[in-house]
């Protein structure tokens, strides 16, 4: 099994409590807990990590917004909308935290 590697310092990541997730243009990155921490403080950190409960929350409300905008408009783009989040995450999971144990 490959390890996880941080994405900018380059340090070995051995937990998943120690990873967070996000996505930029270059695709899906893992960051350790420092690195994500220092970035937070800068303009450049205002994402929010792909493995986090604010992600399910928002994944959730999408769905449920898509569904309701789906059944007046009956288009199937709030469905390619809808499962946006829900396709990141799981690529999160698949290319970064499956490697992870708990
Ligand atoms: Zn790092």
């Amino acid at each position: 099994m490959r390890d996880v590697l941080c994405h900018e310092c380059g340090k070995t990541i051995a937990e998943r409590d120690d990873l967070y997730t996000y996505l930029s243009m270059s695709g899906i990155h893992g960051l350790c807990s420092d690195c994500y921490m220092s970035n937070q403080k800068t303009l450049n950190g205002v994402r929010t990590p792909i493995n986090s409960q604010a992600t399910v929350f928002v994944m959730i409300v999408a769905i449920i917004a898509c569904a309701l905008l789906f059944m007046k408009y009956r288009s199937l783009v709030w469905i390619i909308i809808a499962l946006f989040t829900p396709v990141i995450r799981f690529l999160s999971w698949v290319l970064i935290e499956r490697k992870l144990k708990y």
